[in-house]
């Protein structure tokens, strides 16, 4: 028996191992690849998605200066073409689209003749003896008046009568550029006679009205006076107003106020640069702010030299450069559009499509360029969808972005077009690891699997253990069942065979003795065959198969003859067995024999749990529709949690000392069972050490 249930267990372990794990295990592996899978294709799409991208932000710095191209041949249309003849070129028109395109450092024009040229405003300054062309008739004829001057100045070093001469020829002139030419030796003559307040009203006198006058083809007459006068006001101790000259002077340089050739702009840097070391005394809150000023100002001049310089070099190998053909862009207004290196340095322009003229172009500003990129194209792009980036020039150096080392993140790198920069742009993007990825598979189809899998589990381990041990103590009870019936049969066949032994071998003699002995025999056989009933009404229950034969019965006689037969089998016990039924009871339609058996399996059972007890109490009740049956014990008692229980099949309640009464514990099954089929109840009351009452109710009518 032992060995049987353990085969059971072992089978149902073996289902739950085959119809739950084994699945589970398959299915845990499926969702493990499923995920695998949508790493892989995560990683692909955002593979996708950042090439995607990539070229969307190549598209859109392409576009950032097609864009610039198209506003700048709307330019073109309107303004005319400029001089054949000179290198720099004015247009107002074209000055002004430069100023408000930072992205464009310069912008020129190639003549037919294939002779290029540059728009001046783009430029700090020109190469020299660009504007070496003054030497007209004006010019000699004043050279010829001034000579008497300068005998004044340099061979007599009559101060006072060279500054009346040149005094007296400025109120008779009315030509400018002639007063403006005297007014110069008029305050450095001044300054020779330590007149400086003299010298420096002259000289503003001279940047206010005759600022761009030349002489001899030399520097601005504006730029001369502004270096004089600070440096006098230096002389003179006022080193704010110095500074505050020197500020002037410069903010107007990086309007490319004046026309400076190179020399003339180092000049005039050197000679800043000299003014602003020699007022380092100057320790007063505007100084510093005028030095602050002019530091800002150089700053940005130094950027300013440097497009100039690109765009000099640009003119100066202008027929060489122009003769490599460029790449044009899909969307470009232009001709074709250059990326190189000329010198070392690297360009970018745009040449527009020839006409009978000539032929436009565009020098683009390569810093404001990546400025655009990084500040504006990039991070709109990276709103929609995040991620790292670098901006990496020749494919090493890096220009701008994250330094981190990307190459273990999901990366793609889009490439520059030919006739742009040539950089590359590298996208990047961290892998997901695997518990993200496991939450956002597939709108995370793979978490409920493995929910359901766990669940699954959980549940199948739950039944599997509460099936087997419902099947172990059924096992128990049914062996145990078997082991009391067993006993139970054999000590009432045993004292029958002793006394029908005794009888048939007439060792018996005395009559009297005799009927004691056919008395118990008749007695032990009664119970047996209780017993057999029991048992084979129990199969016949449990198998659905018992048929009741419901009558009209007079249930009085009926427990009165049940009452008696079971006080015969315990007559010396010395129990007191009362019963009480009222007068005029109904009759009942019962099956007669069932409910003998309920009723002396109650009693048979008050009286085995009756303990030190001798009583017990039978009430009849009578109402309306029923009858009560009251079986009432003063016995052992049944604890509350047994007290459900007691009708289970094979359940035998209490402790070791209950148990070691005689009984199967189908009795109460079988009552159960029976009043069930008439339709009735059975309830139990009952207190530990106080005894029991089982109340039967039954209707009237039967079920
Ligand atoms: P058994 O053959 O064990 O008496 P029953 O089905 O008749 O089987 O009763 C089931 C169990 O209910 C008993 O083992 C006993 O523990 C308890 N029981 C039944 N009747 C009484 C009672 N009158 N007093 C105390 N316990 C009782």
């Amino acid at each position: 028996m032992h060995k049987k249930i353990r085969i059971g267990k072992n089978k149902i372990l073996l289902y739950y191992f085959l119809a739950i794990v084994l699945p589970s295990i398959v299915l845990g592996a499926l969702a493990f690849r499923g995920i695998v899978n949508d790493q892989a294709i995560y990683e692909r799409e955002v593979r996708q998605q950042l090439t995607e991208t990539g070229e969307k932000i190549i598209a859109e710095s392409d576009l950032f200066i097609t864009n610039a191209e198209r506003e700048f041949l709307q330019k073109t249309e309107i303004t005319g073409k400029p001089p054949a003849v000179t290198i720099f070129f004015e247009d107002s028109i074209l000055t002004e689209f430069l100023q408000e395109k930072p992205e464009i450092d310069g912008i020129f024009y190639i003549q037919p003749s294939g002779r290029v040229q540059l728009l001046k405003s783009g430029v700090l300054y020109f190469p020299d003896r660009t504007f070496n062309r003054l030497n007209s008739n004006t010019q000699s004829d004043l050279d010829k008046a001034l000579l008497k001057g300068w005998e004044y100045e340099y061979q007599d070093k009559n101060y006072h009568k060279a500054l009346i001469f040149y005094q007296d020829l400025i109120k008779e002139t009315r030509n400018d550029a002639m007063i403006a030419s005297m007014l110069i030796p008029v305050a450095r003559i001044q300054k020779k006679m330590l007149n400086y307040a003299d010298a420096i009203n002259t000289y503003r006198l001279i940047e206010q009205n005759y600022s761009h006058e030349r002489v001899n083809g030399g520097l601005a007459l504006g730029v001369i006076a502004l270096m004089e006068a600070g440096r006098l006001y230096l002389v003179t101790g006022d080193t704010l107003n110095a500074l505050q000259s020197t500020n002037y002077l410069i903010s107007k340089t990086l309007q490319s106020h004046w026309e400076l050739e190179v020399s003339q702009y180092n000049q005039l840097i050197s000679e800043c640069n000299d003014i602003i070391k020699k007022s380092d005394s100057c320790e007063d809150e505007h100084c510093r702010d005028q030095e602050k000023q002019i530091k800002t100002l150089l700053d940005e001049l130094t950027i300013l030299t440097e497009n100039t310089n690109r765009q000099l070099l640009f003119l100066n190998k202008a027929p060489v450069v122009l003769k490599e053909s460029g790449f044009k862009s899909p969307e470009a207004e232009s001709g074709y559009r250059v990326y190189m290196n000329v010198e070392g340095k690297p360009i970018n322009f745009s040449v527009f499509p020839e006409s009978v003229d000539g032929q436009w172009g565009v020098i683009y500003n390569l810093s404001q360029f990546l400025n655009h990129l990084t500040q504006t194209v990039i991070p709109a792009e990276k709103e929609k969808f995040d991620f790292q980036w670098q901006l990496l020039k020749e494919g090493r150096e890096l220009l701008s972005g994250s330094p981190e080392n990307l190459s273990g993140d999901i990366r793609t790198m889009s490439v520059f077009p030919a006739y742009m920069p040539s950089w590359s742009l590298i996208l990047a993007k961290k892998p997901p690891g695997i518990i993200t990825a496991f939450f956002s598979a597939s709108q995370g189809i793979f978490l409920y699997i493995f929910l359901l899998i766990v669940i699954g589990l959980a549940l199948g381990l739950f039944f599997t253990l509460h099936i087997i041990n419902k099947e172990l103590s059924l096992s128990k009870m049914k062996s145990d069942f078997i082991s009391t019936v067993s006993h139970e049969f054999k000590s009432p066949l045993t004292s029958i065979r002793q006394m029908s032994e005794m009888l048939f071998n007439e060792r018996i003699k005395k009559e009297s003795r005799k009927k004691e002995y056919y008395e118990i025999m008749l007695e032990q056989s009664e119970r047996l065959s209780h017993l057999i009933d029991n048992i084979l009404d129990f199969s016949k229950i449990e198998e659905g198969e018992k048929d009741f034969k419901f009558e009209k019965t007079n249930l009085t006689e009926l427990i009165n003859r049940v009452k008696s037969v079971f006080q015969k089998s315990i007559a010396n016990e010395g129990f007191s067995v009362s019963l009480s039924v009222p007068v005029n009871l109904p009759e009942i339609v019962i099956d007669k024999e069932a409910i003998q058996q309920v009723l002396y399996n109650l009693f048979d059972n008050a009286h085995k749990y009756s303990g030190e007890s001798k009583k017990i109490e039978i009430i009849v009740k009578s109402t309306a529709d029923s009858v009560e049956i009251n079986v009432k014990d003063f016995g052992i008692g049944i604890p509350p949690e047994d007290q459900n229980k007691i009708f289970n099949r094979f359940y035998r309640g209490g402790d070791e000392l209950t148990r070691s009464v005689k009984g199967s514990g189908i009795g109460l099954t079988i009552v159960k069972r029976i009043i069930e089929a008439h339709g009735g109840r059975i309830d139990v009351e009952s207190e530990i050490g106080k005894g029991s009452t089982f109340t039967v109710s039954i209707p009237l009518g039967g079920n």
